[in-house]
């Protein structure tokens, strides 16, 4: 395969060479697709179940993420929902690092309360403590890495390669949202499955909602691909192809949002009024913390490049507060636990220069000293 640079510019072009010669893939909208007999089928019968765009962005999507197979979905929940209620059942039990998305917490706090799929959690750090819980009946682990919003690394390879040699039949899942395939490839560590919120990074302009299933075993679609037949939480053909559009950026991007997180995370810990930075090494996600007297309201209320707005991946700056947002739904204990204080400040460096980011943060928290 060409490097993915090349890929991503490249991979989706050319698809309609017989036609028109188009450079750029055409967007199919048609919900239907006419027949041209009995028992036959052009390879399309009905938008549910595939789109001439849908698929031109999961073969990009598995290329990329060095899988045999995707499936692009409404969102990146709706990934997350497709790979339980294909893969786990009333009395199955799966593992989970601690440090999450939100909303995979309230996901799985859902699918235990109403279905009984039980989960524990794991601090990402000894690989032999997640060995002691794994049950006869543990399906799958699932891993985010690095951690939101506390940037913890996990071991994937190590983790992989331990559960297997145990148990082989346990799936690993890796959520892949914050490094992307430019950074990280999941399935090349041995895990089994890649997920995306491709709102995020692959998507890239905050103006996507769309999710991603990534696998490398045929029978594994099979499941996920009948799960969602019946289920239908497919991507339409319009977002399909606008993420077709994103992904060939995602390269160039990545590198930019790496450029300016690292300037930021090394110049963020001299500032007065900021205790401690959290920062993976690459990618563009930063955590820090605000110091005890200073009034994250004010801060939030004075910045003027960067949002204060629920979201992350985008070529905008965009500035959350865990605590109160996204991970509202965990138990204040668990909250405390992880790091997750009212004073922690996740921020999504976007693509704008990295000096106006810089003093937009500087005057923000010096405004808000109390
Ligand atoms: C946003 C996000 C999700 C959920 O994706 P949606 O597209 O908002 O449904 C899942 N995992 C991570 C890491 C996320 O950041």
């Amino acid at each position: 395969m060409v490097k993915i640079a090349t890929q991503l510019a490249q991979g989706t072009n050319g698809t309609d060479d017989d036609k028109t010669g188009a450079v750029v893939a055409p967007l199919y909208f048609s919900t239907a697709f006419r027949h041209p007999g009995l028992g036959q089928s052009t390879g399309y019968d009905y938008s549910r179940l595939e789109t001439p765009t849908r698929e031109l962005l999961e073969k990009q999507l598995a290329a990329i993420e060095h899988g045999t197979h995707a499936l692009a979905v409404s969102s990146g929940m709706a990934a997350i929902d497709l790979v339980f209620s294909a893969l786990t059942k009333t009395g199955d039990h799966f593992l989970s690092t601690d440090d999450l998305y939100g909303g995979s917490f309230r996901y799985f706090d859902e699918r235990q309360a109403n279905y009984k799929i039980n989960y524990d959690k794991w601090n990402g750090i000894n690989v032999d403590d997640l060995l002691l819980q794994i049950r006869p009946e543990t399906k799958l682990v699932w891993i985010e890495s690095p951690s939101n919003p506390t940037m913890k690394v996990i071991d994937i390879e190590g983790v992989a390669k331990a559960v297997h040699a145990i148990r082989p039949d346990i799936l690993i899942a890796v959520d892949n949202t914050f490094l992307t395939p430019i950074y990280q490839n999941p399935l090349d560590l041995g895990a089994d499955i890649v997920v995306h919120s491709a709102t995020k990074y692959l998507g890239g302009h905050n103006d996507i909602l769309a999710g991603a299933v990534i696998v490398k075993d045929d029978a594994l679609f099979t499941t996920l691909t009948n799960q969602l037949t019946t289920t239908g939480q497919t991507l339409d053909p319009f977002p399909a192809w606008l993420l077709i559009r994103s992904l060939k950026t995602l390269a160039v991007r990545m590198a930019g949002h790496t450029k300016n997180a690292q300037y930021l995370a090394g110049k963020l810990p001299t500032l007065p009024g900021i205790d401690k930075v959290l920062y993976a090494g690459v990618g563009g996600m930063i955590s820090f913390y605000l110091a005890d007297n200073y009034n994250v309201d004010t801060f939030l209320r004075h910045l003027q490049v960067c949002s204060f707005a629920e979201s992350l991946g985008g070529v905008e700056s965009l500035i959350t507060v865990p605590y109160i947002q996204t991970h509202h739904d965990m138990s204040v204990e668990d909250r405390l636990h992880l790091g997750i204080t009212p004073q922690l400040i996740r921020f999504s460096v976007g693509l704008e220069d990295q000096d106006d980011l810089l003093s937009d943060i500087t005057r923000a928290v010096a405004a808000a000293k109390e």
